[in-house]
Parts: structure tokens; C-alpha cells; sequence
């Protein structure tokens, strides 16, 4: 990649480019306005519009620092056709010592009747020397950072735009799409494109380059959401060129499993089983996200493909991301499978955070010699000393909670004499159409889209703090009749410290109002063993009310807790509400879930209480978390080092983005030179990361 020999560049500048995400020169034209300002026209000032943004040009005719009704400088301009005031409530002495009598200005601002007069506060003021003409175009701003205003930028930018970076003028603006495609996508060229939005001629409307709906704009997003397709199919490609061990479908231990169940599995779980079957059949690196709503049955799907794994000799590894979750995996699979695996001599091993030393080591050398078949654990599972002897399969649980550098390290655990173990990831934060589209389109996806039968959906109500009165009444007489509970402390982001303290408080609170009830509590702070102790007595139902912090926040299955409290709902998320809520409505009974919360509300949070009130469908909650909340947050781990789309918006743009799907394909088939020049534009050193 051509570097940034702009010159004359000094360290300093380029520094600052560097805090844009601006590497080379390339990168430099691909940082584009944001909006645009018309100084192409000047207003009289008696003439001046209001509450619109305009340009005026004068004389200062006054020019004084006030100090009431507060400190401002206020200087009057004149223009032989009225006065007008331009005030600043921030000001530096420099300008006081600028604005001095005299001096002719031009300012862009919006024009108000204020207190002197028509004023405009804060304008943008430019200090004329001499006979400056006007521009004949909108002028673009940047995204600009401190000591890199947009100004400097435009120079900087449209320096390169008529010269080039000294070397490779043509490389920069080039066409990367073939003729054919551009025609038929009916996308303008990108050399038009990029100077048409960095200079825009002077009939060009700034209602389309607002709206990013002009054709230059289609072109650049389109760009961006190409460049998006084809990393993520390079990606794909280069896994598909790897090797794993082939693990055949023998059905044995499988079916066995099936026989034990005392369920049969749904339509979804059986092809979602299937199509994983299917891929670790295959001798490269399965790489399938798992898709399912709270509660679709997941983990029934990822231990058969555990078993096909172990059927065929290989190792396998399931990781949770709390030890809570872990655990209860552990004592699931064991249930599950200890008439299976105990006949043959096959060992499930457990490895979590906190284990005594010499347990951890034998357990260790036991995965390294190969005598263990199965490991389940939390990110202990994939950190250095952990050696697999040939491992097949990974299962990762609720991916999300992950950051990409972890799924990693634990892929690259290596299958012995093969490169790589298959990989399943399960997620139940279902992800909206676009965004599998595009920031998972490295992955095969497989999604359960059924329920088990006989689920009654959980009953939401909302219930102001004020009425708790009416929640204890409630929790009291479902736990008369035998029913258990959980009741979920608030979250306090700020403080863990304060976290437990309120979660201490409403367990003894909750104690004093409820002597009859047997009251457990559950938090981050506990130890494994006291967690999992508690954890087992509420499954057992010797505990009737559950006191618990967000740890129980993922995976937690106990079918017979059918009434769920959640105090200050409000600060939650919805991904987190749904998650929590999932916890019931497990069993038969018809469940209810309280969501308390405080007053007053924010926009935000009453929006997200509507939502989650008047949703159940997992993939609806999800489509309105993205719209409220961005890709960028809604991705959460996974966002870590992958490029952000900063042009395109995946709900807006939903059809471009279809069509670079389609033309990916076209350009990595029947031009691959095209889609590497592409790529190299739009991700430079970065398409590095994107291995993850
Ligand atoms: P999740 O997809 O949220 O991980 P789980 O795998 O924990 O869901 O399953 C939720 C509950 O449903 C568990 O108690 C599980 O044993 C049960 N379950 C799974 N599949 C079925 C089925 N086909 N029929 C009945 N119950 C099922
Ligand atoms: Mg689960």
C-alpha cells in the first residue's frame, strides 16, 4: 500500500491522521465530509432569512466585551444594508484583540432576533484580507480531532485529489469495479464519485448529500458494504482450506443419547443437528453459529454433536462464559451422559477458575494424555497450560459473551496432527437479518426457530416501584402453592462493590418479610462451590425464593421457577431482560415475569420497557435493540476488531447490501484482481484482523 508521502506531512500531522483511522493516501480520500456548508451566496443583511443557516458580510462597526446579563463579546457588523450582531459566550482573548473595529468579516450562522438586535451567536467568522472570493461549491467538513481541523483537512485532501500521494495518483482514485458490474448495479464511477462528495459542484443538492441518497453516496456505501462482503468471504474461503478431522456420523452413541431422553427432539433441533452432523463430516474447520430464542434447547443439539465428536475418538470442548452456566452444563451433560460414556471407560472432566491445585493438574494432564474425551469449563478451558491431546470439536456457549481473541485461543488448541477443530457457537441473542448478513457472514448459520412443546409464554407486567407492596404479595402466594421464584437484584454499573451490597440488603430485607420461605442468594462474589450449592439447592426446590444479581443472567435452567421479579428494570438492556426473562417459562406452568421499575423514566428506558412488555419473539426484541442502539453496541464482543461500516447503514441500505452480497460472489469467481485491489482499498493493513 502506497504510504502516506503526502508531503510536505510532518510527524506531528500525521499522528493526528493516524487518530482519524487515516493511514495512507487511499484512506485519506475515503474520509469523507459528514455535511456541507453553503458559503457560495451572500445575504444582505436587512435581508437576511431567519432560522436558517445563511452567510453575511460586513464591516465591525462595534466591538465590546459585556459582562451582563453575563460575560460575552458582542460585535456589530455592518453591511451599508443593516446591522447585525454577532455574539460569543466562549471566547478567547485573541479573538476580543481579531474582532477589533475595523475589521471585515464574513459569518455563517443562524440569523435570530435576539436582545441588540438580529444576532447571530457563535457564527463561524472569517476575517477577510483583501478581496476574497466567494467558493463556487458547498464547502465539505470533516470528522476532524483536536489540532486537525476539518479546514486543514480540505486542503490536505483535496491536495491529494489534484496531485495524487506523489507516486500513484491513478491507484487512488481508480475503478475497482469491472464495466459490466458497475452498469448493471447502476453505480456511478468511483474517481466521480469521491471528488463529487469531497468537492460538490455548485448545483449539487444538499438535501441528497444530507440524506447520503445522491448516487455519489450510493456509490461509496456501496463500496464499503462490498468490501465488508468480500472479507468476510475471504475469510470463509481461506477456513475452508484448512483441515480438521473428519468426524463421521456413526450413531452410535447418538442415537443411544435420543433413546435416554425423555423428550423427542423438534423438527428445528433435529436439522439444526443435522446440518452440524453434515459439517463434521467435512474435513475442514466447521465453523456454525447456532441460533436459537432462550429456552429453544440448544444444549441437547450441541451435546449430540459432542457425542459425534467423542464417536469417533476426538476430544471435545464446551465453554460457558460464567461458571454458574458452566456448571450447570457439567452436571447436565454428566446426567445425560454417564450411562453412556461409563460402560466404555470414558471420562467428562470439569475445569473452571477456581479449582485446588492438585484437582486442576491431574484434570490437565488428563486432557494432555487424551484420557479425558470431554472438557467443560469456563475461559479456563483456553488458557496456556490447557493441552489437548486431538481435539475435534469446540462448543462455545452464548458466544456474544466472548470477545473474538478467546473463541480464538481456544481454536488454536489444534486437533493434534490437524490444523484445526470444528467450531459451534451458540448464541440466543437472535441477530437481525443485516447484521448476519454482514458482520457474521464468515459463519454458517443454524437457527432453531420452534420452541420445545407445551411452553406457556410468560406473562410480562410492569409495575411501578411505588407498588411493592402488591410484588411481595404475589412472590408470598406463589411460593404457598409450591411454586419457586427468583427475585433479581438491581444491576449498578458503577460499582460491583455497591452491586453486592444491594444484592446483601434485599436478601435480608426480603428475609424479614418472608419468615416463612426458604430464601437463597446468589452472587459474582460467591465462590464456585457455594454458587453451585445454591444453585443445586434451587433446583432441587429446597429453596423456594432466590435472591440473584444478572449472574444468572445466561443459560440457567430451572423448569420449576415459573415467577420472576426483576427490580429497577430500567437500567437493564433488552438483550439482558429477555436473557433474564428466559430463565422461566421453562415448565408447564404459565409464568410470570415482574418487570419493577422506577420513576421518572427516561425516553429510552420507557421505549425499551414498551418493548420488552409487548414482545416475546427474541428476534423482534433484537431488530428494535439494533434500531435503538447501533450495530456497534448491539455487537458488544464481537465488535472487537472488526472495521465498523462508517458510511453505510445496514437498516437504510438493506438493498445495496443484498446487491454487494450478490456481486461478491461475481468479483471473488470471475474478477479476483478487482477484489483484491478492493479490498486494499477499503481495509488496507486492517483486513488483517478480520482472521478472528
Ligand atoms: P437454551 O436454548 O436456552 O440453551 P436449553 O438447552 O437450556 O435452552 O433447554 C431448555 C430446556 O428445554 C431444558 O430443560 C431442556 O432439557 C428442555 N428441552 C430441550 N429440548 C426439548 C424438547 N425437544 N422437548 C422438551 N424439552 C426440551
Ligand atoms: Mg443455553
Amino acid at each position: 500500500m502506497q504510504s502516506l508521502a503526502i508531503s510536505p506531512i510532518s510527524g506531528t500531522i500525521r499522528d493526528k491522521l493516524l487518530k482519524l483511522g487515516i493511514t495512507d493516501a487511499s484512506s485519506l480520500i475515503l474520509h469523507l465530509p459528514f455535511r456541507y456548508e453553503d458559503e457560495t451566496h451572500l445575504y444582505p443583511i436587512n435581508d437576511v432569512p431567519a432560522d436558517r443557516t445563511v452567510q453575511v458580510e460586513g464591516m465591525i462597526t462595534r466591538s465590546e466585551v459585556m459582562y451582563r446579563p453575563r460575560r460575552q463579546l458582542v460585535c456589530q457588523v455592518e453591511d451599508g444594508t443593516g446591522v447585525l450582531f454577532m455574539r460569543f459566550l466562549n471566547f478567547y482573548g485573541s479573538q476580543v484583540k481579531a474582532y477589533s473595529v475595523g475589521t471585515r468579516v464574513r459569518l455563517l450562522g443562524e440569523a435570530r432576533p435576539g436582545f441588540f438586535g438580529v444576532e447571530m451567536v457563535h457564527p463561524k467568522c472569517r476575517i477577510l484580507r483583501g478581496n476574497e472570493p466567494l467558493p463556487d461549491g458547498l464547502t465539505p467538513i470533516y470528522p476532524s480531532t483536536a489540532g486537525l481541523p476539518s479546514e486543514a483537512l480540505r486542503k490536505l485532501i483535496s491536495r491529494v485529489l489534484q496531485t495524487g500521494d506523489g507516486r500513484n495518483h491513478e491507484g487512488i482514485l481508480s475503478e475497482t469495479l469491472p464495466d459490466a458490474v458497475r452498469e448493471r448495479c447502476q453505480l456511478q464511477g468511483f474517481k466521480d464519485s469521491v471528488l463529487f462528495l469531497h468537492q460538490p459542484p455548485p448545483d449539487a443538492s444538499p438535501a441528497l448529500l444530507r440524506e447520503r441518497t445522491h448516487p455519489a453516496w450510493q456509490r461509496i456505501k456501496f463500496d464499503e458494504l462490498l468490501a465488508q462482503q468480500l472479507s468476510m468471504r475471504v475469510h470463509y474461503q481461506q477456513r475452508r482450506n484448512g483441515s480438521a478431522p473428519v468426524l463421521i456420523a456413526k450413531n452410535d452413541l447418538t442415537r443411544a443419547l435420543l433413546k435416554l431422553l425423555p423428550f423427542d427432539l423438534t423438527q428445528a433441533q433435529k436439522k439444526a443437528f443435522a446440518e452440524i452432523s453434515r459439517d463434521l463430516t467435512e474435513p475442514h474447520p466447521m465453523q456454525r453459529l447456532l441460533q436459537g430464542d432462550v429456552g429453544s434447547g440448544k444444549t441437547i443439539v450441541a451435546t449430540l454433536a459432542v457425542l459425534q465428536s467423542i464417536e469417533n475418538n476426538f476430544q471435545a470442548a464446551l465453554m460457558a462464559p460464567t461458571e454458574i452456566l458452566a456448571e450447570q452444563h457439567y452436571q447436565k451433560l454428566s446426567t445425560w451422559l454417564a450411562p453412556l460414556l461409563e460402560p466404555r471407560g470414558l471420562r467428562i472432566a470439569w475445569l473452571g477458575g477456581n479449582q485446588k491445585k492438585k484437582e486442576r493438574e491431574t484434570t490437565l494432564a488428563d486432557i494432555a494424555a487424551g484420557n479425558v474425551l470431554l472438557a467443560i469449563g469456563t475461559h479456563a478451558l483456553f488458557q496456556n497450560q490447557v493441552e489437548f491431546d486431538r481435539l475435534g470439536l469446540v462448543v462455545i456457549d452464548e458466544q456474544h459473551r466472548f470477545g473474538v481473541h478467546q473463541r480464538l485461543a481456544l481454536r488454536e488448541k489444534g486437533a493434534g496432527a490437524y490444523a484445526m477443530p470444528h467450531q459451534l457457537m451458540m448464541s440466543a441473542t437472535p441477530i437481525p437479518r443485516t447484521l448476519s448478513m454482514s458482520y457474521y457472514a464468515d459463519l454458517d448459520v443454524s437457527v432453531i426457530d420452534e420452541m420445545p412443546p407445551g411452553r406457556v409464554p410468560v406473562v410480562t407486567k410492569l409495575v411501578a416501584d411505588a407498588r411493592r407492596d402488591e410484588v411481595t404479595a404475589r412472590v408470598r402466594e406463589a411460593c404457598r402453592e409450591g411454586k419457586q421464584a427468583y427475585w433479581v437484584c438491581p444491576l449498578i454499573q458503577e460499582s460491583e462493590a455497591l452491586q453486592l451490597k444491594t444484592a446483601l440488603e434485599t436478601h435480608q430485607g426480603l428475609t424479614r418479610t418472608f419468615p416463612e420461605l426458604r430464601i437463597g442468594l446468589v452472587h459474582g462474589r460467591l465462590s464456585f462451590q457455594e454458587k453451585s450449592d445454591v444453585m443445586e439447592a434451587f433446583a432441587r426446590g429446597e429453596i423456594h425464593l432466590l435472591v440473584a444479581t444478572t449472574v444468572i443472567e445466561v443459560g440457567v435452567d430451572v423448569p420449576n421457577a415459573s415467577l420472576m421479579v426483576i427490580e429497577h428494570a430500567e437500567r437493564m438492556g433488552l438483550a439482558q431482560l429477555h436473557q433474564l426473562r428466559g430463565r422461566i417459562g421453562r415448565g408447564a406452568t404459565g409464568s410470570v415475569c415482574i418487570l419493577m421499575y422506577q420513576q421518572p423514566l427516561s425516553t429510552n428506558a420507557r421505549e425499551r420497557l414498551k418493548i420488552i412488555f409487548e414482545n416475546t419473539d427474541g428476534f423482534e426484541i433484537a431488530r428494535q435493540d439494533l434500531r435503538l442502539r447501533g450495530p456497534g453496541e448491539f455487537l458488544g464482543a464481537r465488535q472487537s476488531g472488526l472495521p465498523m461500516l462508517r458510511f453505510a447503514d445496514l437498516e437504510r441500505d438493506e438493498g445495496l447490501l443484498d446487491t454487494a452480497g450478490m456481486i461478491a460472489g461475481e468479483l471473488l469467481r470471475d474478477y479476483p484482481e478487482a477484489a483484491k485491489r478492493h479490498l486494499h482499498r477499503w481495509l488496507g493493513r486492517k483486513s488483517e484482523y478480520l482472521r478472528a
